[in-house]
């Protein structure tokens, strides 16, 4: 049978009708070989973010953006595999946590990450901010260091849902971006393609969140996690506030030291909890009764989290680099810190240096913003709020400028709502 012409497919999704799962896969394979040009998938991409996916659509997207690629076999390591994925946040450095923690509890969690863009770091960013780490593992040594220490955190290769990176990138500069079938298929075909058995994702809703809106973040994770458990992959979602930074350090090396304070059992209550509510669903997936609480004190998952950096080349013995330039912010008024605005602050991180605006820039180590008060704490005038650190002192009127409307101090405390929305199983 002649291949269907492409022009047609986008004139019936541009018509609200259903597309069949050989002609979702002749569009993405068509694309991700570079057989169609973008031109035809970036208006493919637009009736689709007017008309969206049905169910069977969506499912048969994801399956063809993995098949454009490899699919890890994790099967052969000797413990469940669990991972988590997260929409991101500032202050987000809970993968550094989690990934030790469930380790110790005996599951293997293959974290393949991305680098941050924008005002949310990166998972790796973060790491790298350790000298020698390495981030760029093969399949053997992902498989080796999990099976050895029971997590990795590491780049995701090429070879995994490369139909998504053209995706992706095309959906960037077409205003494509924002549509939940699309993000939901970009999100779960790398996920998928993974390996991992169970996996637990953390949707995060606020000011500091790519989801601002609590029901279109409900609507991303309610389709990720079918989308996950059609394609055998037991999945579940927690919805998180994202409206100030997790913890009180946005920066690389800021919040690997945080991170390590947490594997110490001596983290930021509101860090220690989004990563506990997360760790308790992932031991739940995997089928492990443990209590992940003991392991943030008794050392053990900090041990999981120095065997991991030594199996990636770098040391437990780490000296944190510090900036060149800190300055502090202070308090305008007395009373009860009511807001510290997460967006504000990952700006002014990323204007510091901590970020990058396009795939590709280097990003600094030292760079971020530390929070020495946090919303619900009582404050006084002149009170030193926020730390800057920086090593280029020419940024420091740019994160200042972010800042500007960030600090809400009034006389009452605030009321704080809980930190986990809502926890969506199927
Ligand atoms: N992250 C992804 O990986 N894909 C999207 O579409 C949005 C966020």
């Amino acid at each position: 049978m002649a291949p269907p012409a492409v022009v047609d497919l986008i004139r019936r999704k541009r018509d609200d009708q259903r597309l069949d799962s050989p002609e979702i896969d002749f569009l993405v394979g068509g694309y991700a070989r570079d057989e169609i040009p973008d031109e035809q998938i970036a208006a493919f991409l637009m009736a689709v973010y007017w008309r969206g996916l049905d169910a069977g659509e969506l499912r048969d997207l994801t399956a063809s953006i993995i098949a454009s690629g490899e699919r890890l076999d994790l099967s052969g390591l000797s413990r469940p595999t669990v991972d988590k994925h997260s929409t991101g946040g500032v202050g987000d450095k809970v993968s550094l946590i989690l990934a030790p923690l469930v380790a110790s509890c005996g599951a293997a969690v293959p974290q393949l990450s991305g680098r941050g863009l924008g005002h949310t770091g990166g998972t790796l960013d973060k790491l790298e901010s350790v000298p020698g780490f390495r981030a760029a593992l093969s399949n053997g040594e992902i498989m080796h260091v999990l099976e050895e220490v029971g997590c990795v955190i590491c780049a995701a290769g090429a070879g995994l849902a490369p139909a998504d990176r053209k995706l992706y990138a095309l959906r960037d500069v077409t205003g494509t971006v924002e549509s939940i079938p699309l993000i939901a298929s970009s999100i779960m075909s790398k996920k998928i393609a993974e390996g991992t058995s169970s996996l637990v994702l953390d949707v995060k809703v606020g000011t500091g969140a790519f989801m601002t809106d609590l029901g279109r973040a409900r609507q991303l994770a309610e389709t990720m996690v079918q989308l996950g458990e059609e394609h055998g992959v037991r999945t579940s979602a927690l919805l998180t506030r994202m409206d100030e930074p997790l913890g009180l350090a946005a920066g690389n090396a800021l919040e690997v030291v945080e991170s390590i304070a947490t594997l110490h059992g001596s983290g930021p209550p509101d860090l220690v909890e989004v990563t506990l509510a997360l760790a308790d669903e992932m031991l739940s997936l995997a089928g492990i009764v443990d209590d992940p609480a003991a392991h943030l004190v008794d050392g053990t998952a900090y041990g999981c989290f120095v065997r991991m950096l030594e199996a990636q080349g770098a040391s437990g013995d780490w000296i944190p680099p510090r900036a060149t330039s800190i300055t502090t912010l202070s308090a305008p008024a007395s009373g009860y810190l009511q807001r510290l605005d997460a967006l504000a602050v990952g700006l002014a991180a990323w204007r510091l240096g901590a970020g990058r605006a396009k795939m590709g820039d280097p990003v600094s180590a030292t760079a971020g913003v530390l929070c020495l008060a946090k919303p619900g704490d009582e404050v006084t005038l002149g009170q030193p709020l926020l730390e800057l650190h920086t090593d280029d002192p020419g940024r420091l009127d740019a994160a200042r400028d972010a800042l500007g409307d960030a600090i809400g101090i009034g006389p009452e405390p605030p009321d704080r709502a809980p930190l986990v929305i809502d926890v969506i199983r199927q």
